[in-house]
């Protein structure tokens, strides 16, 4: 079938849930709604198919239009109205609804289908003139903005004026004179902005609005959110057309959403908010200050019982928290949406395990609904509850936990530009609204005085994970002024204020941050977290251990750490590594030691060179006994040194001017000049990829030598100590099978002269893509290989690593080459495709070869799933991530045992 004969619209009543991809997510839940029999309004779906047509090809498919007549024929027959009639016409809400919720991001137009003749129908059908007017008056100004692109202020200004003119301060309060001046008014704007008058063809309407819809995936600030939510570019949303139902028709109608529990926190009880009198996106807007579930219970226990029960109903056939929009008419209650919510990290590990007490799923189904990116957020600091002196300002709603502290600032564009400076800022606005995306993302806080739990910059700062208040009433923001105003209190921008975003607290000056209770756990164990702790604290800290631990008995992946120092090692240990997957040893020449690295550079013949390596020798030796001392039991592979010998010399321009200068006044140093022949000597243009690991172990004699010596001394000391030191020499950036032979022999000489009787596992880095592929080769002279994927990186794209992220990224992330730097998150078709190469002919070569990953690719979530599936032994990253880790390799392991279970 060709993409114009496939279908391309459905029903609400033949989708369901599992239709995600062609339906998006609002559509396939509407069906899903539809199926349970639940109050939604009937209407029907055009799929992303459609959509993705008309983006690539810049026109609709031709049957879409004839699939869509038949669907609103349908429609108008199920319900027995026409759309746009003059009698009792029907209206639909034309919706956006892609895959992924992308809160705020694209277009939706409400009322399509009214227009001189048919308001009148719609007066006398609602017997309620006001609220026809008003319905035309909000089309015109939602059409002329979505889909005409005439901007908002346009019609928002002259909506102000109408208000002052009447003297009334809220828009309900116009009356029907009023709005009928205003509705000549938004026509005579779209008459005078696009040449043209307003289409009063109903089916016009629908169709331009339908096209704005799709139009509005590729708006910028939908590019922006998608690029930083990982979103991929080419899925296209749907279109969702539904019958109209109305909240402004009196005080018997509101709209609201709802949570089945509490999103911002994981409490139990359900939680949302309800706005009187209102229509669509008002609640989610934020625009008007809303009213509680409870106050809804009061005004309408009809409707709030029903929907009470649906909750209920919804949370049980999703088995997970459900956010709902609703509508009630005239006191009947219709669902306009369901989704499994968002939540804040604490909320996601909370829920998981409430919905594994209540049997509701299974401890697998709760850790692959936690991640390991919300665990760290779960790691950042917290303030100190008992800082003295603390000046509250004011509070308002905890929408985003975590604790910002910034700079003051009111504009997206001053948010943006600040953070571009290394400054922190807070974004403090009335109320956001999707323009402020870029500044929400460069902020470390967002306070708005505006808007409750389900405003925009709730919803959006939860998602990504931003500390947010919202809601602070008793703030003026005065956004021209560029300062706020709380009671007496005036904060000017650039001044410093602290939110908490768990409590909603907002305070004067920098607060001190301490330590979160996870970390705490995570470092000291369960019960010295759970001490002195609150009690949705305590629980939050008891999810986070029941769900980790379930991590660990599940995941095939060992987690080590990347530990240079016994502190890193003690850390990582306390973080749950089992072992040092890299200890890098070239800490260990600088301070003070950089005298002997001097001298061993500068040396005259072996005797010299020799003398300043016998200096060495015991200070690595130390080094390496207290790091095997703090990882007793567990491996720890040491690697030998790596970084170009130029980096342990002084700076070339510094010591030249400094040798030119004495030369000048007649007082030249020797040493400084010997100094600079050997700096000149080393000088590299590209240093990444000259004389740096095993080519500096084979150019330069004895020094690899006596790192091995050292490092055996270390391991026989520990062991004659009764310790069980379990050491592994690493050998860095091998090319060549042969490279590694040459210095293997030496190792292997010096490991059965001083480490007799000690098993010392020898192995290479692969992280040139020679290495990987020869790997069949090098795993002949390999007990084990790790993959340093930083180098990997950089040899495999080419890019230099210290220089291309500040120099070319940006644009490769704006023109979409990649959607997150490979040196973040493993470029799986690439450096992936070597990686997987070198597990394979290692394996084949010698089947138990040990297989690690050392660069930072090891604590990235996604990473971590696909070394989990290229099947290596272990990941090493810094201890920090190690928790991380630990939870992904876990939650990779169902992934792939999902993958491999039909059904
Ligand atoms: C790597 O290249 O991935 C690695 C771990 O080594 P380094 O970062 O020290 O070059
Ligand atoms: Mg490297």
């Amino acid at each position: 079938m060709s993409v114009d004969a496939t279908r391309m619209v459905f029903d609400f009543a033949e989708g369901s849930r599992e239709q995600v991809d062609l339906l998006g997510g609002k559509g396939a839940n509407l069906a899903e709604m539809t199926r349970l029999g639940l109050p939604v309004p009937p209407g029907f779906t055009i799929t992303t198919d459609a959509c993705r047509h008309y983006l690539a090809r810049g026109e609709e498919p031709q049957s879409l239009r004839i699939q869509v007549t038949m669907a609103l024929r349908r429609l108008e027959d199920q319900l027995g109205r026409r759309l746009g009639d003059v009698v009792d016409p029907l209206l639909v809400s034309v919706r956006s609804g892609a895959k992924f919720s992308m809160p705020g991001m694209m277009e939706t137009v409400l009322n399509v289908g009214l227009n001189d003749y048919s308001v009148k129908g719609l007066a006398e059908a609602a017997k309620d003139e006001r609220f026809a007017w008003d319905s035309y008056r909000r089309l015109l100004q939602m059409f002329g903005r979505t889909v005409l692109d005439i901007p908002g202020e346009r019609f928002e200004s002259r909506l102000d004026d109408a208000k002052k003119r009447a003297g009334v301060s809220a828009d309900v309060e116009l009356s029907v004179a009023h709005l009928q001046e205003l509705v000549e008014t938004f026509k005579g704007i779209i008459a005078e902005e696009t040449g043209r008058e307003f289409p009063q063809d109903p089916r016009e309407q629908l169709d331009l609005a339908m096209l704005a819809v799709f139009d509005s995936w590729n708006t910028d600030r939908a590019r922006i959110y998608r690029r930083r939510e990982r979103i991929p570019q080419d899925l296209g949303t749907a279109v969702n057309i539904c019958a109209m139902v109305f909240g402004n028709l009196g005080e018997s109608s509101g709209t609201g959403v709802c949570f089945t529990r509490d999103p911002a926190s994981g409490k139990l009880g359900v939680y949302g908010d309800y706005l009187v009198n209102a229509q669509g996106e008002d609640v989610v807007a934020g625009i008007r200050n809303t009213l509680t579930l409870e106050d809804f219970a009061r005004l309408d226990p009809d409707s709030h019982g029903e929907l009470t029960r649906i909750m209920r109903r919804l949370e049980t056939h999703y088995r997970d928290l459900c956010d709902i929009e609703f509508t009630v008419e005239r006191g009947k209650l219709w669902m306009l949406q369901t989704r499994v919510g968002k939540r804040t990290a604490a909320a996601a590990f909370r829920i998981a395990t409430q919905l594994v007490d209540e049997h509701l799923i299974t401890q697998d189904e709760a850790l692959v609904r936690v991640t390991g990116h919300q665990l760290s957020q779960l790691m950042f600091p917290q303030f100190d509850p008992d800082e003295a002196g603390r000046t509250l300002l004011t509070k308002g709603m905890a929408a985003s936990p975590g604790a910002a502290v910034g700079e003051v600032v009111f504009d997206s564009a001053t948010a943006v530009q600040r953070a571009a400076e290394g400054r922190d800022v807070l974004l403090v606005r009335r109320e956001t609204t999707p323009d402020d995306l870029e500044g929400m993302i460069a902020a470390t806080g967002v306070l708005t005085s505006r808007g409750g739990k389900t405003s925009h910059a709730a919803v959006v700062a939860r998602g990504m994970g931003r500390t947010c208040v919202c809601g602070a009433e008793a703030i003026d923001v005065d956004t021209a002024g560029k300062v706020l105003r709380v009671g007496d209190t005036v904060i000017a921008e650039g001044e410093v204020l602290s939110i908490d975003g768990a409590t909603g607290e907002v305070f004067a000056g920098k607060l001190r941050v301490v330590p979160s209770p996870v970390v705490t756990y995570l470092e000291s164990g369960l019960d010295a977290a759970l001490e002195g702790v609150d009690e949705e604290g305590a629980d939050l800290v008891r999810s986070v251990d029941r769900l980790l631990r379930h991590a660990d008995r599940t995941r095939r992946l060992m987690v080590r750490a990347n530990a240079d120092t016994a502190d890193d090692a003690g850390h990582a240990r306390r973080m749950g590594a089992q072992g040092i997957g890299l200890c890098r040893t070239e800490h260990m020449f600088l301070g003070e030691r950089r005298s002997l690295v001097e001298r061993l550079i500068l040396a005259d013949g072996a005797e010299e060179r020799e003398a300043a390596l016998a200096e060495l020798l015991p200070l690595q030796r130390a080094d390496f006994v207290a790091l095997l001392e703090a990882m007793d039991g567990l491996p720890a592979t040491i690697r030998l040194l790596d970084p170009p010998l130029h980096e342990f010399l002084p700076d070339r321009t510094e010591l030249a001017v400094k040798v030119a200068v004495a030369q000048a006044n007649g007082a030249a140093d020797p040493a400084d000049e010997r100094l600079l022949a050997a700096v000149e000597r080393l000088h590299e243009s590209n240093p990444m990829l000259g004389l740096r690991g095993v080519r500096l172990g084979l150019v330069v004699p004895g020094l690899f030598a006596m790192q091995v010596r050292a490092i055996c001394e270390a391991a026989a000391e520990r062991a004659a100590a009764g310790g069980t030191p379990r050491v592994e020499i690493m050998v860095p950036l091998v090319g060549s099978v042969m490279e590694l032979h040459l210095v293997r022999d030496e190792i292997d000489s010096i490991v059965a002269d001083v480490a007799r009787g000690l098993d010392v596992p020898i192995g290479t880095m692969i992280e040139l893509p020679r290495a990987a592929l020869t790997a069949k080769r090098i795993a002949e002279a390999a007990d084990f290989f790790s993959f340093g994927t930083n180098d990997l990186t950089q040899t495999t794209w080419g890019f230099s690593r210290d220089d291309v992220e500040a120099s070319i990224f940006a644009t490769y992330l704006d023109k979409g080459v990649f959607t997150v730097s490979p040196f973040e998150s493993l470029d799986r078709d690439g450096v992936g495709a070597l990686v997987r190469m070198a597990v394979e002919s290692g394996r084949a070569t010698r089947p138990d070869i040990k297989l690690g990953v050392c660069g930072e690719h090891g604590g990235d979530p996604e990473s971590v799933h696909f070394f989990h599936d290229a099947g290596v032994d272990y990941v090493s990253c810094s201890p920090f991530r190690v928790p991380v880790a630990r939870l992904e390799a876990g939650r990779a392991a169902l992934f792939a045992e999902q993958r491999s279970t039909p059904g």
